[in-house]
């Protein structure tokens, strides 16, 4: 009954839900350890966790459809006008809102080999078509995504740093990837996972919004904010490209706890701190433990990282599974070598790693 591009669909895979694991297990839920989905170990801010609670005494009442409170936060801390926001449930939202705003199914959609598995989906389920540029060194090939562009090309996503792969492009080479798209193409830079990442030329979208007046900057409270369970997401662009998303969004698309706390954790400095670095000592001994272990892995900037466990990977996530340990496979993605573990807590980590090791001797 489906329209074609629905048909043609494979369904986004999330990471395997704890409680349906420790069922199958005969365990409980607490001895289970997911590092499936990339979200934060730490559990949500206390002040973000303060206004849910606040918020939800007003459960009869629609949630403001403006997000006026959440924009003015956002228009603060980045220095933005309030007419260049776009809120959305989770940034998976504004992904599809702006497909539907830019797309038709005459229309071809660029983004790269190994990017994140919503372009596609909603590329295809409006009929359009998805144009996958191989990647170079697990990150983007910025070159060739830039020669795939048609005159059939309506929109370009890139996700920075990308997700599975955790590569990330630094500034000047966004710019001059900028500098060579038509003007009549949306470009959107999906930083998901920005704030885990400082290094020498740290790409930062917000500041090339004045520049390109096609660019659409998408960020999220579900990583390093830590309220993946609320849905949050919001975009940076023009005020024009902001007022035609908004006319397409649900009108009432983020609730009102969700918008509580979003608008709280952003004054959550010590939170995001914290995220940050726990983010990075994570990281470190994960990598370590890898190199012990004789395994590759793709450096990341994210708060996960994907390390290639041999041509038995399925086997590999199965024995963690059976161990009571949720990564994620990334065959889907074309990468049926590699697995893809979210950076936990240091005692996560750990029994993350012993899993591991145990995984491997079974597999051989
Ligand atoms: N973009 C990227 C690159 C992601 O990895 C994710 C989450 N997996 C999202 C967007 C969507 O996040 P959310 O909808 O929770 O904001």
């Amino acid at each position: 009954l489906a329209v074609r591009g629905v048909q043609a669909l494979s369904p986004y895979q999330p990471g395997k839900p704890i409680d349906e694991l420790a069922r199958e297990l005969g365990l409980d839920p607490a001895d289970i350890i997911k590092l499936a989905s990339n979200e934060n170990p730490l559990g949500p801010s206390e002040k973000a966790l303060a206004a849910a609670r606040e918020a939800l005494s007003e459960l009869c009442m629609y949630p403001d459809g403006n997000g006026f409170n959440l924009k003015s936060a956002l228009a603060r801390r980045f220095d933005v006008d309030m007419a260049q926001i776009t809120l959305g449930n989770g940034s998976n939202d504004l992904l599809e809102i702006i497909a539907r705003c830019f797309v038709d199914s005459d229309s071809e959609v660029v983004f790269s080999q190994y990017a994140f598995a919503v372009y596609p989906i909603v590329t295809q389920a409006i009929g359009a078509k998805g144009v996958s540029v191989p990647a170079k060194d697990w990150g983007h090939d910025l070159d060739a995504m830039a020669e795939a562009v048609t005159d059939r090309t309506r929109l370009i996503f890139i996700a920075n740093p990308n997700n599975p792969t955790g590569t990330v492009h630094g500034q000047e080479a966004i710019e001059s990837f900028l500098d060579r798209i038509p003007a009549n193409i949306i470009v959107v830079l999906d930083e998901a996972y920005c704030e885990f990442f400082e290094g020498e030329d740290t790409p930062d979208g917000l500041k090339l919004l004045s520049r390109y007046p096609n660019l659409i900057v998408c960020r999220t409270f579900s990583k390093a904010w830590g309220l993946a369970a609320l849905r949050v997401g919001y975009s940076f662009s023009s005020p024009e490209i902001a007022d035609v998303l908004n006319r397409v969004r649900q009108p009432f698309n983020v609730d009102s706890i969700a918008l509580a706390a979003a608008t709280a954790v952003l004054g959550d400095e010590d939170y995001l701190r914290r995220s940050r670095e726990v983010n990075a000592a994570g990281l470190k001994q994960l990598e370590r433990a890898f190199e012990e272990l004789g395994l590759d892995y793709i450096p990341s900037v994210g708060n996960f990282i994907a390390v290639d466990v041999g041509g038995q990977a399925m086997a590999v996530y199965q024995s963690l599974l059976e161990q009571g340990v949720i990564v994620r496979p990334v065959a889907g993605y074309g990468m049926p070598r590699h697995l893809r573990v979210s950076i936990g807590l240091p005692d996560e980590n750990e029994t993350f790693i012993k899993a591991l090791a145990k995984a491997l001797e079974a597999v051989g």
